[in-house]
């Protein structure tokens, strides 16, 4: 008695559209929402792990120097990438190779 209206085992229904869902189905067949209780629970705290640490390293791109540019040896002006030469004294960029012909 009442085994009639037992779910099938390992059957679920949808917590979204109520939808039974066979037990091998790990999404809702009708609206794709996640099995209950299938969910992973180390997704949220690896994210919270991954944004702590990259939030890091978007604290130390502040600091960066726009990319590609350089500072001058000499009187430590910052150049653009492009600038080939220090736009204040003119020293040549670090790194440039004279383009002997
Ligand atoms: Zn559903
Ligand atoms: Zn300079």
């Amino acid at each position: 008695f009442g085994d009639k209206f037992k779910q099938p085992k390992g059957s679920w229904n949808c917590s979204v559209c109520l939808l039974q869902n066979k037990a091998e189905d790990s999404k809702c067949v009708a609206c794709q929402s996640e099995k209950p209780g299938s969910s992973v629970p180390v997704t949220s705290s690896s994210v919270s792990a991954f944004s702590a640490s990259s939030g890091g390293f978007l604290d130390l791109d502040k600091f960066k120097m726009p990319e590609g540019s350089w500072e001058c040896e000499v009187c430590s002006v910052q150049n653009k990438a492009e600038a080939t030469k220090c736009i204040a004294c003119e020293n040549m960029k670090p790194g440039t190779k004279a383009e002997l012909k």
